[in-house]
């Protein structure tokens, strides 16, 4: 075996994986395809800021550095990454891309195929996060040509989209809100398409939302509780930016969900339509694991798990959104949900050792 323990993906929730393994004598080996951290943040938006406040932003071992209460920017949370992967000097490999996972021959543990050769694993974490296929939808191909089209996943700043005319922001969620409340804040024309979700102010009675949340214990419910089936069933709601007011204000205007495209023409489904320069597509993502052949995914293509142990034994997950918790795929909730794998990967890599000699 090259190592006990491969983890996909050295984001938040690959590290805070490699972690809580440390100290078990387990050889682990965190295999990232961006050749740094932090690769993830990064590449997001240029003004985007957590909706989390420092102090729920840390990993297990180390805090986030700064006032508790501060709302840290995106490459600050990439820096941390790289910072946390030093100071507990973690296995990581990065420039090194996961392109299959399947069982070993030999019957015992995985053989991975990556871009630096082949390795053979007892035991496999997918870490590659929530966030990895961007959505748009079918009809956006209807668009013409010299309509300047982004998804969210893409958008960097205005001074990247046309300064004239019309950009729709299709999709009103946390991506969607806050890219248009931006565009609009720049002088652009902007018009919002989606459904109205419920808005939270980041600020209530002098505290953060999130202070609230974790006072009320809403920030961990577990997702079999009726706390966490409840919050699951109402959706997640827009946090800090009131597209409401934006549009009470004159600052941007709203509509129902886009329904299909034509030219330079966006259909909205009240059958309203509107002339557009540009889209920003903040239409969501989707999991995808082309790379892993093994019986873990549903018809969906979505893994079966259960709190992240898959239903091939020696396979898991980490970072899913509600992997066993509210905040399983934040900052805050992935090392719960680390730690919690951890000692049944300790316990199965005696079995694997034994089946190996
Ligand atoms: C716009 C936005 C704002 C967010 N704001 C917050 C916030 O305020 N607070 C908060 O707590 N959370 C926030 N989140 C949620 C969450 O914290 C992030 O999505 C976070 O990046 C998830 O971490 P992860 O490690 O699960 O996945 P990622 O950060 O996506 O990391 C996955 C890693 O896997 C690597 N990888 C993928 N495929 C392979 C492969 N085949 N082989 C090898 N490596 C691979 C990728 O390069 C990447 O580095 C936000 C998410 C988004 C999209």
């Amino acid at each position: 075996m090259d190592a006990d323990v491969a983890v996909v993906g050295g984001g938040q929730a690959g590290l805070a994986m490699a972690y809580c393994l440390r100290g078990t004598g387990l050889r682990v080996t965190v295999l990232e395809a961006a050749d740094r951290l932090g690769a993830a943040w990064h590449r997001r938006w240029d003004s985007l800021r957590l909706f989390t406040p420092a102090r729920y932003d840390g990993l297990p071992g180390l805090p986030f550095p700064g006032p508790a209460e501060r709302h840290p920017g995106k490459d600050e949370v990439a820096d941390y990454l790289a910072g946390y992967a030093r100071r507990f000097d973690l296995p990581v490999r990065l420039g090194v891309r996961v392109e299959r996972v399947a069982v070993s021959p030999t019957g015992v543990g995985f053989e991975i195929h990556t871009t630096q050769g082949p390795w053979r694993v007892g035991q496999v974490v997918c870490a590659t996060g929530p966030f990895q296929q961007p959505l748009t939808p079918p009809f956006a191909t209807g668009l013409a040509t010299d309509v300047v089209q982004t998804h969210s996943h893409d958008y960097r700043n205005p001074g990247r989209l046309p300064a004239d005319g019309v950009t729709a922001v299709v999709g009103a969620g946390n991506a969607g809100a806050q890219i248009a409340a931006e565009l609009a804040a720049a002088g652009r024309r902007v018009v919002v398409s989606g459904r109205a979700l419920p808005y939270a102010p980041q600020r209530l009675w002098g505290r953060d939302l999130f202070w609230w949340l974790h006072r009320l214990r809403l920030l961990h419910a577990p997702a079999d509780s009726w706390r966490g089936r409840s919050l699951r069933r109402r959706g997640e709601p827009v946090i800090g930016t009131d597209l409401g007011r934006l549009a009470r204000q004159g600052l941007l205007d709203r509509a129902p969900r886009a329904a299909t495209a034509q030219g330079r023409r966006l259909v909205f489904d009240d059958g309203r339509q509107i002339e557009v320069s540009a889209v920003v597509w903040a239409t969501g993502y989707r999991n995808a694991y082309p790379w892993l052949r093994l019986p873990a995914l549903d018809g969906d293509g979505q893994p079966v798990h259960s709190r992240g142990v898959s239903s091939v034994p020696g396979l898991y997950f980490v970072g899913l959104p509600w992997q066993s918790q509210r905040a399983s795929a934040l900052l805050d909730g992935v090392g719960r949900d680390a730690a919690r794998l951890a000692p049944a990967i300790v316990a199965r890599a005696r079995l694997v050792e034994r089946a190996d000699r």
